[in-house]
Formats: structure tokens, sequence, C-alpha cells
């Protein structure tokens, strides 16, 4: 222990020497350079497990090759590095990145996505990856995350020169801008002056023509009223109507706030739920908005949604638009309006302005009708008649009875009608008494064709006479034995002549035993009735009168060849010619 000690003493008294300057500084045996004497010892003492060397700051420095990097140690020891670019490879190499082709790394490793199976680099050989530059094997081993760095040797000062260059970019746009600015403004300048020095020739030459005709002349109303009229001439309605509604606050303007306005009730069907498919009208989730009609096929007025853009351009806010529009040009113009600040004004002036120009549009309108003689060709009859159509309200009930709106008109027949003889208020047949089965006229219930009228008088002594009659008649009956026998009797003739007899048959409402038509008679039916019709008939033959007989009864082939032959009245179709289609 005793060398111990003394060796212990040696190197202490080495140490004073040394910090004193007595004695020359260590040399590193690993790096060859002075080692600081200053330093405290448990920086210069190396680990007992490093093993003995020499006088060495060596215990420091990384020990092993295979240590694990940071992240921050693999970006400094790349920044050290050139960037080096190894080439790209035309085949899959064996050993190689299945994934991307790459050489320096596995499938396992690799930080590219992951192809789908027929693009990887093994099956496609295709699109292969450049081999990385190999980062710093010999000072280490690379980490998980050193491995999968996608930014390593990165340079952030790489990014300095994009910034430069949009830097420049905006610096070019903006001097352009000046420049375009400078030679609008330049232009309209111009075009300013211009119009002034024909304003002011026009005016000396007025002021020429009347002095020349001496009358007094008072220039500021003159100036006004030219104005005014050159304006009114100008019709620029529509002119950036869109623009200035896109920019105008209120409501669902650009103004109104964001939140507000992507607020909707959660019970309303959602913008995006009116039509499914998918290549209907966009919508945008982030601000909410569906411009377009979702449902274009159908009539924006019957759909409870038709697009932002509709909502946005209905009711009055086209009437306000308009209004500031005009406002804003005939300010333009010089004239005092202001639709915000005085809009009684704005409105009347607005009003006589159209007025001003409807007048004026009539004129130019009247003009060219009688330059060209349009002028009767311009009208057309009221739809309505042409089309049959009306809208008066009607309502049926089930069974087709009128329950509300004036009555249907009646269908003529084509024997004169309401035809009322000898002062009789009521057509012949307005009256039927049950009792006796007779027909009479309504006014005076009498029961004699062609009697006079003899009013309500009459009325009632008709009647008198009538329940006295009839009940004599119905005895009458059945003494002859007219009842279901006779009415039997009355059929099974008519079957044998042909003639119909009954109501319900005549009318075709109920056809007893099956309808059958002789086809000779019936061809017969349709020529008469088609004559008729042309008014090739003298005309004695329609003016027979309401209930006479003609030659016979009407029979079954008549009364077909009516309904063949007839022109249906009641189809609006019948009398629409090609060109009210095209119209209506
Ligand atoms: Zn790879
Ligand atoms: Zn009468």
């Amino acid at each position: 222990m005793a060398s111990g000690l003394s060796e212990y003493k040696k190197r202490e008294e080495e140490k004073k020497a040394r910090q004193a300057g007595n004695l020359a500084p260590e040399i590193d045996a690993a790096s060859g350079k002075m080692i600081n004497p200053h330093n405290p010892e448990y920086i210069t003492k190396r680990p007992w497990y490093l093993g003995e060397s020499g006088p060495s700051l060596n215990h420091h420095a990384r020990q092993r090759d295979d240590s694990i990097l940071s992240l921050q140690e693999t970006e400094e020891i790349l920044a050290r590095q050139p960037k080096k670019f190894l080439g790209r490879a035309t085949v899959f190499r064996k050993g190689a990145c299945e994934n991307c082709g790459a050489m320096t790394h596995k499938k396992k490793d690799c930080v590219e996505r992951p192809r789908s199976l027929g693009k990887t680099a093994k099956v496609s050989g295709m699109d292969i990856a450049p081999d990385e530059a190999s980062r710093g094997v010999q000072e280490g081993k690379l980490g998980w995350d050193g491995k999968r760095d996608q930014w390593a040797g990165y340079r952030a000062e790489d990014h300095e020169r994009v910034i430069e260059r949009y830097a420049q970019m905006e610096e070019e746009r903006k001097r352009q801008a000046i420049a375009r600015k400078a030679e609008k403004e330049r232009e309209k300048e111009e075009k300013r002056k211009e119009k002034e020095a024909a304003r002011l020739k026009r005016r000396e030459e007025k002021v020429a023509a009347k002095r020349a005709r001496d009358s007094d002349y008072d220039s500021d109303e003159e100036d006004e009223d030219e104005g005014v009229r050159e304006y009114l001439l100008k019709d620029k309605d529509n002119k950036d109507f869109q623009g200035r509604v896109a920019r105008q606050g209120g409501v669902g303007g650009a103004q109104m706030k964001v939140s507000v306005r992507n607020l909707r009730i959660r019970e309303d069907t959602a913008k995006y739920l009116r039509n499914l498919d998918p290549n209907s009208a966009y919508y945008d989730p982030k601000t909410r908005a569906m411009r377009d009609n979702p449902l274009p096929g159908t009539h924006p007025e019957e759909l409870a949604y038709a697009g932002d853009n509709y909502v946005r351009t209905t009711g009055d806010t086209v009437a306000l638009a308009r209004m500031q529009v005009f406002a804003l040009e005939a300010q333009e113009e010089g004239i005092d309006v202001h639709a915000e600040a005085n809009p009684t004004a704005a409105i009347l002036a607005k009003k006589r302005f159209e007025e001003a120009q409807g007048a004026e549009k009539e004129e130019a309108r009247k003009r060219v009708m009688e330059a060209y003689g349009a002028e009767k060709y311009s009208k057309k009859p009221d739809p309505r008649l042409l089309l049959g159509q009306t809208e008066a309200w009607t309502e049926y009930s089930k069974d087709g009875r009128l329950l509300k709106g004036a009555p249907r008109a009646v269908v003529r027949s084509k024997y004169e009608e309401d035809v009322q003889v000898n002062n009789h208020t009521t057509v012949w047949g307005s009256y039927y008494e049950k009792k006796s089965g007779k027909w009479g006229y309504g006014c005076c219930h009498s029961l004699i064709k062609q009697s006079y009228c003899t009013g309500e008088e009459g009325r009632r002594a008709n009647e008198v006479q009538g329940t006295a009659s009839g009940n004599g008649r119905s005895r009458e009956g059945e003494a002859s034995g007219e009842g279901e026998d006779g009415k039997e009797e009355r059929r099974k003739k008519s079957k044998l002549t042909g003639e119909m007899t009954t109501r319900a048959e005549l009318y075709g409402t109920e056809v007893s035993g099956g309808l059958e038509l002789d086809a000779k008679k019936l061809k017969d039916a349709v020529q008469r009735q088609r004559a008729f019709q042309e008014e090739k008939v003298e005309l004695d033959e329609r003016r027979r009168g309401y209930n006479t007989k003609g030659e016979g009864e009407v029979t079954k082939e008549e009364m077909e060849a009516y309904r063949l032959v007839r022109r249906h009245g009641e189809d609006p179709m019948a009398r629409v010619g090609s060109d009210e289609l095209l119209e209506h």
C-alpha cells in the first residue's frame, strides 16, 4: 500500500505543479491535444468500467459505433454532411426495399406510402425510389424516429428562397396594378374632356341659334333639362345590377354575420337532403351554402327551398336593389337622389323617371307599329276564348252533381230552343202534371199546346181543374189496363220497329238486350247528320218546331250517327290550332 500511497502523493504534486504552471500540461493520448490542468476531477477521472488508457478525455466521447442516435444528433450529422444524390435505378435490385425499390432500407423501414400490390417496386419494377445517402453510420446507429424522419436533412434556410420568390411576385403584381389603375384614370379623364368639349360645342351652337332667333335664354334650366334627358335615354337599368346586389349588406348579404347566416332551424330539412343525387346542386359544407336549385326540374315557387340565390332575389329585395341602383346612377349623373337618406323623394323620382321612360318607349313602339302597319297583327283574342278554358271555380259531388259554382251551360240540340209563344214566359214542356201525366207551360200550368197564357189566375184555375181531371184520368188508365202490362207491350212493339221509346234507351245510359245497329241505316244516318252540320239541308228543316214529329221517331241508328258526328263542345283542345299551342 505504501507504493500506492507514494504514487498518489506524486500525482497530487504533479497536478499542483501543472496548475501552478511549473510543469507542462498533460497530452491527450487519443487526440494529442493538451488537457486543461484546471479541469475538475469528475471530468478528468475515467470511469473504471471503460478500462485503463493513457491520460485522455476520451471517455467523454461516444464509446461504440452502434449506439442509438437521437433525432437532434442525426440532424447535426446530416447538416455536416454534404447532400448526396445517388441516382435512380431502372430495375428492381435484389435486396432492395420491396415497396419503393431503394437499396438503403428494408420494406419494414420504408417511409413511402405502401403501394398497392401490383405497383410495388418488386412486382412492377417501376418508379424505383432513389437510394438515400447513408446517414452517419460511422458515428452511431439511427433510432426508430431517425429512420422514419421524412424531414431529415431539410435545411430551413432553403425556405428563405421560397419566401423571397413570393415577395418578388407580390411586388411585381402591385406594380402592375398601380400601372393599370393609372392607365384607366388617364382614359377616363380623356373621355370626360371629350364629353365636356362636345357639350360646350353643342351649347354654343344652341346659343347661336337662339340668339339668331332673338329669344331670351336661361342657360341653367336648359343645361339641367338636357342632362336629365340624356340620362333618360340611357337604358342601363340592368348594368352592374347583380354585382351591386352581391356587394350590398342586409339579410343574407356579405356584411351579415357569418354565424347568424349559418344558423338554420334544426327541424327543417337540411339543404343537402333535398336532392340526394351527388351531381345535383353543390353544397359547400364549410359555408353551408347551396347556391343552385337542388331540384331544377321543378318551378322554384312550388319548392320549399330553391337554392340560396333564389331566396336572395325574391320579394322586395329586388325592388330595394333596383332602387339603390337607380339612386347610385342618378347620383353619378349629378341628380340629388339618395335611397336611404330621403327614401320618399327617391321613390318619387324613380316613379317619375319610369313614367317618362315608359312613355318614351310606348311612343317608339307606336312609331314602329305605324311604320310597318303591324297594329292589326298584334291583337290577340283572349286565350280563354281560344282554348275554351275558364277560371270559374266549380265543385262537384261524387255522383257528378254540381255543388258550387255556376251551372254548366246546357249543350244545345239541333232544334230551336227557348221559343216562347202566345205571351207565355216559359216554353212548352216546362211543366209536367204528375197526376194526368201531361206536359204544359210552367207559367200558367196550361196543359193545352198553343194556348194563350192566362198568367197567375189561369194557373190557379188550371190547378183546380187538373186535380179533378187527373183523378178521372187515372181511373181511366186503370180501367184500360194500362199498367205494367201496357209498358211491356210498348217495349215489345218498339223492338220490332227499331224505335227507341224509353228515355234511358234514347240517351244511351241503358241499352236493353244489346245494341244491334243496321249498317246501311247507320251509314245513311251519318251522311244525313254530316249534311245537316254542313248546313246543306234547307233552313225550314232546321226551323222545325221543338217537338213536332219529323219523318218519324228517332231511331237507334240516327242517335248513333248523331253521337259519331257531333263535335265535342266540351273538348278544350278541339279548337286549338298549332300556333296557339306554341304560344301557351
Ligand atoms: Zn422503401
Ligand atoms: Zn203561360
